[in-house]
């Protein structure tokens, strides 16, 4: 049997942990998640009756094997499709119909989470949320083949014959950073993990009780010139939105979402609400019934990572995986990376 401590519970974990529990060999996985939910950064909220995407919008059925888990190896009970396309707008607001027939957008009546739900609750792994890993020790406990992990409560979690680092780029630097690790491989990993570039983004979730009519699912900033980047209704998710109501996703650009983000909610709920209402025409959406918000520092890697370091730290153990491994700020590929670094991990 081989022992394997994860950290975080993103879809990416979620893929290998389902992978470490089909594997030939028997898989002990024990995952450590810092926050109350699975899934990570594509996150679901739900709110009265609306059920709603503030991270992640949707998977994409870019790749093969995502196709594949989710539409053959996980139920498809409550998996979704979007059938209304994404259309663009210009640093002038106007509005250009655009063209992703061929792209399957998906997600779940209950919302992204399912993804990673669905996955860890076919394996036996043992997930400890609310748990935050601060320390990746190597040795410890007398065996230095070994790793242990010590959260922020100083509880110690092992001894794991591997760990899985799974949170963002920075977050995995400085776990790798602060680690119990006598290895030259550590200061390299924790460099290569820094230098991956991250934009920042500014989510602010408006509702409304009245239906917007229009022929789009969501509008895109093709030039990335506007201050609003993302613009999109939650109502054409089959399952998100009661009947004659309408709930608005708007993400900010980066440059905008990096300057404010230390600005007062109220302030930037009421500029997204104000461009929001300029950019669909339509004086109303200045007034929402209610908002949310959440701002993501580490939204989404704007490069890759430099992959000797990552290699040297998996010939010792020590895995990273997610979306900056992946090289692509998407879902599809944050699960993709977590198949193959599961697979990695058994060598099958
Ligand atoms: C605003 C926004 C919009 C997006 N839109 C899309 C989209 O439309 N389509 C798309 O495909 N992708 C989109 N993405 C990207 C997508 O969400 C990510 O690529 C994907 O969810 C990354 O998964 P992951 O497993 O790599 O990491 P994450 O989801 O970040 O998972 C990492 C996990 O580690 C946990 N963690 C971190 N530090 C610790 C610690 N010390 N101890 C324990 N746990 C820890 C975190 O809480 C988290 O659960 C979007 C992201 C954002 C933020």
């Amino acid at each position: 049997m081989i022992r394997i401590g994860i950290v975080g519970a993103g879809a990416a974990a979620a893929a290998a942990a389902h992978t470490l529990a089909n594997a030939s060999i028997e898989v002990d996985s024990t995952v450590l998640e810092k926050s109350r939910g699975l899934c990570g950064r594509a996150a679901t909220r739900r709110r009265e009756d609306a059920i709603y995407e503030y991270g992640a919008n949707y998977l994409k059925s870019d790749d093969e094997r995502v196709v594949e888990l989710v539409t053959d190896t996980l139920e498809t009970e409550g998996l979704v499709e979007i059938s209304d396309p994404v259309w663009t707008f210009d640093a002038d607001g106007t509005v250009t119909e655009g063209d992703d027939r061929d792209d399957h957008k998906w997600t779940y009546r209950q919302g992204l989470t399912q993804v990673a739900k669905r996955l860890f609750a076919r394996t036996d792994a043992t997930v400890h949320r609310e748990t935050r890993a601060e320390t990746v020790i190597r040795g410890g406990g007398g065996d230095d083949e070994t790793w242990q992990l010590e959260d922020a409560d100083g509880k110690r979690w092992g001894p794991f014959d591997a760990v899985l680092l799974n949170p963002p780029a920075p977050q995995t630097a400085e776990l790798v950073r602060s680690a119990d690790w006598e290895s030259p491989v550590r200061e390299p990993l924790a460099d290569a993990a820094e230098a991956v570039p991250y934009r920042t983004i500014w989510t602010g979730v408006f509702h409304y009780p009245f239906e917007l009519e229009r022929p789009y699912y969501a509008l895109v900033n093709a030039d990335k010139d506007h201050d609003v980047g993302w613009v999109s209704r939650e109502e054409c998710k089959p399952g998100h939105v009661p009947d004659g109501e309408s709930l608005l996703i708007v993400q900010a650009s980066p440059e905008w979402s990096a300057d404010r983000y230390d600005e007062p909610p109220a302030a930037n709920l009421e500029r997204l609400a104000d461009m929001t209402a300029r950019l669909l025409g339509d004086d109303r959406l200045r007034e929402p019934d209610w908002t949310d918000h959440q701002g993501w520092r580490y939204a989404l890697p704007d490069d890759g990572v430099a992959t000797e370091p990552l290699d040297r730290a998996e010939r010792e153990g020590l895995y990273c995986l997610g979306d900056w491994v992946a090289g692509e700020g998407r879902l599809h590929a944050a699960l993709c990376n977590g198949l193959e670094v599961g697979a990695r991990v058994t060598g099958e």
